[in-house]
C-alpha cells in the first residue's frame, strides 16, 4: 500500500502545490502525519509562543487521484487512524473562547495508554482519534491549513473518524487531497483552539463519484449523515448548513417544503464542530434511517 511520508507536507491548500504521489480511484493509501505544531513541542516547558510558525498545522500531501475531474466528488472512506502514544495541548492568551482568561502560555503533554488519554491523576478520557485537517485544493487561490471551507481543510469535525466516509468536492483535476492535524480526542467546539494534538497515520480509501451534486463537505457514519458548513460567525454557519440540509431533503428525498423543515426541527441535530478558527464550522446531522425510508442511498 502506498504510504505518504510526513516529511512531504503543505501548510496551504492550493492547486499550485505539486502532487507528491498519485493513486488510482478505489485504492487505499496511508497518510503519515505530524502534529499541528509541526512536532516542535516535546515537553511542557516549550510554549506555543516559542515555536516556529512557518509550517504550522502541516498536512501531508497533496495526493493526485487519477480520473478525478473538476465537478466530481471524492468519496474518502476512513479505514483506520493510528495515533502516537502521547499528545500535546497548548492554551494561550487572546485566542479561543477562553483566551481573555489566560495571561500566559501553558503546554500540557498527555500520555495515551490503552486507548485512554491520561489527563490528570483523576481523569482518564477514552480516545476517539479523528482527522482535523482533510481537504482538496480549493476552487480559487490558496487557503491555509488553519482554515476550513467548501474544500474541507481545517474542519475539526469529530465525526471524521475510523469507519466514517467523507465526501469532498473536486475543484481541480486529481483533487489534490491532503491530510493532517490528527486529534486523539476533541469535543465539539474545540474551545481552547486545540484538541489532543497528536502525530500518527490515517489510512483512507478514495473513490471518485461522477455526475452527482451534493451539499459538500459531508460525512456519513453508520447512523448519521452530517452536512458541514463554515462561515465567519456561528450564526451564519448554522443557518446556511440548515438551509443546505433542507434543500437536500427536498431535492434528493423529494419531500414537501414544510415537511422537510418540520422533520429537521424534530430529528436534525444542529451542532458546532469548532468555534475557534477564523471561520466557524457547524454541521447538521440527519439520521440515515430517514434516508433509507425514502429509498435514498448515499453514493
Ligand atoms: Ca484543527
Ligand atoms: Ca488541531
Amino acid at each position: 500500500m502506498l504510504k505518504l511520508s510526513k516529511s512531504k507536507f503543505i501548510s496551504s491548500m492550493s492547486s499550485k502545490n505539486p502532487s507528491i504521489a498519485s493513486i488510482r480511484a478505489g485504492e487505499q493509501v496511508v497518510f503519515e502525519t505530524k502534529d499541528c505544531y509541526n512536532n516542535q513541542i516535546k515537553d511542557e516547558s516549550t510554549f506555543w509562543n516559542m515555536i516556529e510558525k512557518k509550517d504550522n498545522n502541516p498536512a501531508t500531501g497533496p495526493l493526485y487521484v487519477e480520473k478525478a475531474e473538476v465537478g466530481d466528488i471524492l468519496k474518502i472512506a476512513i479505514i483506520d487512524i493510528k495515533i502516537n502514544d502521547s499528545g500535546v495541548m497548548t492554551s494561550r492568551p487572546g485566542v479561543g473562547v477562553l483566551g481573555a482568561f489566560f495571561n500566559d502560555y501553558k503546554t500540557k503533554i498527555i500520555p495515551i495508554e490503552n486507548n485512554m488519554a491520561i489527563f490528570n491523576d483523576k481523569i482518564e478520557i477514552p480516545v476517539n482519534p479523528m482527522i482535523g485537517v482533510i481537504g482538496t485544493a480549493p476552487q480559487k487561490g490558496e487557503i491555509q491549513t488553519l482554515t476550513p471551507g467548501a474544500h474541507g481543510g481545517n474542519l475539526d469535525c469529530k465525526k471524521i473518524i475510523k469507519g466514517s466516509t467523507l465526501y469532498l468536492p473536486v475543484f481541480h483535476d486529481g483533487g489534490l487531497i491532503s491530510i493532517g492535524d490528527l486529534h486523539a480526542v476533541m469535543a465539539d467546539g474545540e474551545i481552547v483552539i486545540c484538541g489532543l494534538e497528536v502525530g500518527g497515520e490515517a489510512t483512507v480509501k478514495i473513490d471518485v463519484i461522477k455526475n452527482k451534486s451534493l451539499p459538500l463537505p459531508m460525512v456519513a457514519d453508520e447512523k448519521t449523515l452530517s452536512i458541514i458548513f463554515s462561515a465567519k460567525t456561528i450564526d451564519q454557519a448554522a443557518e446556511t448548513v440548515t438551509k443546505f440540509a433542507h434543500a437536500f431533503l427536498v431535492e434528493h428525498l423529494e419531500m414537501e417544503n414544510h415537511e422537510a423543515g418540520q422533520l429537521l426541527s424534530l430529528v436534525g441535530n444542529l451542532r458546532i464542530c469548532q468555534i475557534v478558527s477564523k471561520l466557524k464550522t457547524t454541521r447538521m446531522e440527519i439520521p440515515i434511517s430517514i434516508l433509507e425510508k425514502y429509498g435514498y442511498k448515499l453514493p
